[in-house]
């Protein structure tokens, strides 16, 4: 079995206009100019996340067996509106118990 070597994708910019400027991070500005955030974070408007599964009654993927799983930083354009993924993340998940949801990415 081989494990999935975890990736991040990103993009800096708006794939419709090109503006680098988004809503989350235009407004994280203020609360990390107060102390009341991290300057490293990224901020996002929505976070997707899922694993590769089939979705039927009928498939089962035993415990611990890993699946591909990702989370996508989502995010509004502030000159056009566009919301698009700034970031990926793609990992592995290994299911602790049947049906467990939502998972979890391993990174190390
Ligand atoms: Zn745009």
């Amino acid at each position: 079995m081989s494990e999935t070597k975890p990736r991040v994708i990103t993009f800096d910019t708006c794939p419709n206009c090109g503006s680098r400027r988004r809503l989350a991070d235009e407004l994280a500005k203020d609360v990390k100019a107060r102390g009341l955030m991290n300057k490293d974070l990224q901020s996002c408007s929505f976070l997707l996340k899922g694993i590769v599964q089939d979705m039927t009654t009928k498939a089962i993927i035993p415990i611990g067996v890993g699946v591909p799983a990702y989370i996508a930083y989502l995010d509004i354009c502030m000159d056009c509106g566009t919301v698009y993924s700034f970031r990926i993340e793609i990992g592995e998940a290994k299911l602790a118990k049947p049906n467990k949801y939502p998972p979890t990415i391993h990174t190390s």
